[in-house]
């Protein structure tokens, strides 16, 4: 089996499934996703590609299982994030323990374990049935999930009672993660020349009070009680621009920041946040404009007291319940109704130059998970 979850991983490293939307150099889902349909076919898994658009495309695969109602739902993403200054990112380089390349570690091993589970329940009888799905767009937008949501889950014959989202987590069994959301906002002056400043209003000037507010809520956010497993709330800020010339009073400057959310932080706690640094730019002297406003927002994820997750930690040998920092698609499968959690093989390297996956991790999981299904 190692032989064969290695030439899966190798297979699906070797083809280019860089988000499009993050990198000039990428091409798309749809390769991969008829890659692994293929697989499943030769299986005689029923298997489905669904364009979502263009070349985006989510592969999906139903294995019956004796209890054809109980339904795992498995998932992994395709697209991997860039692959620039990297050397050689889609060929499959093995250093001891170590599998370099792009997606190894986020999260083609991932997917890997899937095609290999697939082989085996295809000749061994399944206690459950089994709901395989491979989502474009994760590490961006989440089209490829939304998609599935909307147009797969719904087809199923009953409701998953469990997600496992096989992404990097060094085989703990990943509980929660934080959500995130986006804002921006703009001041509005007005120009003049830089020698006469009592003509303009300067949209700068006053940024350094978003900036203080920002900075200030942050450290009120490090004060609170932590996560049992996530930490604390953070935000920062990402983007800041503005001005058009150094001699000209700059007419807009505009600021853009992350907030990093945690499980049972409200709605009305972000609005607030917002409101804060809204109004100490408008307190600030000056004739200034300011408006401001969030821009994106995915939910953070927590799954609770759930006995089939018990038997998954036994299995994995009494590994930790954690938490990731990362954001990921279980989020948006919990918030339909599929209690989902992170489980996966450990190594290094997500979204940098010298990603790798241990190959002894990537066994593990794919014993426990046969194990853990096995057991149900
Ligand atoms: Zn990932």
């Amino acid at each position: 089996m190692e032989e064969q979850l290695i030439q899966h991983l190798k297979d699906l490293v070797s083809i280019n499934s860089v988000n499009p939307d993050l990198s000039k150099l990428g091409q798309g889902e749809k390769q991969i996703a008829e890659f692994i349909h293929n697989h499943f076919t030769k299986l005689n898994i029923e298997s489905k590609v669904h364009i979502i658009k263009d070349d985006r495309c989510n592969t999906t695969a139903f294995l019956k299982g004796n209890n054809p109602e109980k339904i795992l739902l498995l998932n992994g993403h395709l697209d991997t994030v860039g692959i620039e200054d990297m050397k050689d990112p889609f060929i499959l380089k093995n250093d001891g323990d170590h599998l370099y390349g792009r997606g190894t570690y986020d999260m083609l091993a991932g997917c890997a374990i899937q095609m290999a589970l697939a082989t085996f329940f295809s000749k061994t009888p399944c206690p459950i049935s089994l709901a395989f799905t491979f989502v474009a767009d994760e590490e961006n937008m989440s089209m490829g999930m939304e998609h599935l949501i909307k147009h797969y889950l719904p087809t199923l014959p009953s409701k998953p009672f469990l997600g496992i989202f096989m992404e990097p987590t060094e085989e703990a069994i990943g509980i929660s993660h934080k959500g995130y959301s986006w804002y921006e906002l703009k001041i509005e002056g007005l120009a003049a020349h830089g020698s006469r400043p009592e003509q303009g209003i300067n949209a700068i000037f006053p940024m350094e009070h978003a900036l203080s507010e920002l900075s200030k809520i942050n450290k009120e956010l490090l004060d609170e009680e932590p996560h049992p497993h996530l930490g604390h709330a953070t935000l920062h800020p990402g983007m800041i621009s503005g001005g058009t010339a150094k001699s000209v009073i700059a007419s807009e400057s505009n600021i853009k920041w992350e907030r990093r959310t945690l499980p049972g932080e409200s709605k009305q706690k972000l609005d607030d946040e917002l409101q804060r640094v809204i109004s100490a730019v408008l307190k600030a002297p000056g004739n200034h404009k300011v408006t401001g406003s969030q821009v994106y927002n995915r939910p953070p994820n927590e799954v609770k007291n759930h006995s089939t997750i018990e038997t998954l930690r036994k299995v994995a040998g009494n590994k930790d319940y954690n938490g990731m920092s990362y954001w990921a698609d279980s989020a948006l499968a919990t918030m339909a109704g599929i209690p989902s959690i992170l489980f996966g093989p450990a190594g290094h390297g997500a979204h940098a130059i010298d990603e790798w996956v241990s190959k002894e991790s990537m066994l593990n999981c794919y014993k426990t998970m046969k194990k853990f299904i096995l057991e149900l």
